[in-house]
């Protein structure tokens, strides 16, 4: 059977590397926000091209954080709303509503499964106080009509970086377009830990010097809380495994750009709806997602024939009995709801073979030739 994604293999590649930073840690005799933390988050933020990054514990804690810090701030208040796309994975809209803020959701384009800024501006109320692009499968959003909105309306930018590791937008890398970010390195994303890890970054020395210390009880010396925090820290030996999957972070995603290019060239069939990449944004294509009227069929003809997809993501958040109390309704996102009816992800990961990525073609042009 074809895995739609093959993290064994994605991680051996770096055995020897992984195992001495394993071996590291194990002789330091320190395992939580150490040296090792240290260095990743210089050298992430590095990358991104920030002043701060804030290694935590996920990805949901590091956009949750955001809230909290900006909170403390007096910037935000329980009860604000903040703008967030109706298609993404729930823990977008869970990180905004854990903080009580009010998520307002804001349905997507059905071309390249992103928000639609030309619907955010009239869900902009006195309430608003923040908008938070999810920058969807590698892509990121469309950041200079929502910084316009943003300056308009005085509004801050989060922007959910969590499948958008090294993707950039005129020139600036995400994590880097906005007042501040957070990023996922849960196993399968494209900077992907052995475990869970996540980080904020950020330009803004106030908020950084809150979160420093909010991910870690609230406290900078120990045992004096400044604020009530949370435990969210991210492990010296994720941060060890990340340091040595960053410095191959580019060349994986140049890998992911060769086999997409495959598939965009091969899957050119009346049937099937290709994601489409702008221009303007360096797509790192976590993900790889068709639309299809017959995607239910195509998904059982594929496991039949040994080829595992995933469908991104079959129940929208606004109809997921979590958030029955929004009191949304189905028909109130009808692109958002489609998206979740045709969708369907191809496997894909940097070290898929040339044949592997033909012989999923194969397989779906001969489904629809039937
Ligand atoms: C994975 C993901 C998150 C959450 O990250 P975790 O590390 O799993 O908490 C948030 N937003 C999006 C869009 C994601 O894909």
């Amino acid at each position: 059977m074809m895995p739609f994604l093959d993290l064994r293999s994605v991680n051996l590649q770096y055995e020897e590397e992984l195992t001495k930073a394993f071996a590291e840690v194990l002789r330091s005799g320190w395992f939580v926000l150490g040296e090792k933390v240290i260095e990743f988050e210089e050298l992430f933020a590095q990358y991104c091209g920030v002043k701060h990054c804030i290694g935590v514990a996920n990805g949901l804690d590091a956009l949750f954080m955001i809230f909290e810090a900006y909170k403390e701030l007096g910037v935000m208040k329980v009860g604000h709303e903040v703008i967030v796309p109706a298609n993404t994975f729930i823990a977008s809209i869970l990180a905004i509503s854990k903080a009580g803020l009010s998520p307002v959701l804001v349905e997507a384009r059905r071309s390249d499964y992103l928000i639609d800024v030309s619907k955010i501006e009239k869900s902009i109320t006195s309430r608003t106080i923040a908008i938070m692009p999810v920058h969807l499968f590698g892509q990121v959003c469309d950041m200079d009509s929502i910084k316009a909105l943003a300056k308009k309306y005085s509004l801050k930018v989060v922007e959910d970086c969590a499948q958008a590791h090294g993707a950039y937008y005129r020139g600036n890398r995400s994590g880097n377009l906005s007042d501040a970010a957070g990023f996922s390195f849960y196993p399968g994303k494209n900077l992907g830990a052995l475990g869970d890890g996540g980080a904020i970054t950020t330009n803004d020395d106030a908020l950084a010097r809150i979160l420093n210390a909010y991910r870690n009880y609230g406290s900078k010396v120990k045992y004096q809380h400044q604020f009530k925090g949370i435990n969210s820290r991210l492990d010296e030996l994720q941060a060890a495994f990340l340091t040595v999957k960053l410095k191959h972070l580019d060349n994986e995603t140049e890998k992911r750009r060769a086999i997409v290019k495959v598939y965009l060239q091969s899957l050119n069939v009346p049937d099937i709806n290709l994601p489409s990449a702008h221009t303007e944004s360096g797509h790192v294509w976590h993900l790889f997602v068709i639309r299809t009227m017959h995607r239910d069929s195509l998904q059982k003809f594929l496991i039949e024939n040994g080829v595992m997809t995933v469908i991104h993501y079959p129940k929208p958040p606004h109809l997921q009995q979590a958030f029955s109390n929004f009191g949304y309704h189905v028909g109130d996102f009808p692109i958002t709801e489609e998206l979740a009816n045709t969708s369907l992800s191809l496997p894909l990961w940097p070290c898929m073979s040339q044949q592997q990525v033909q012989e999923v073609c194969d397989l779906i042009k001969r489904f629809f030739s039937k």
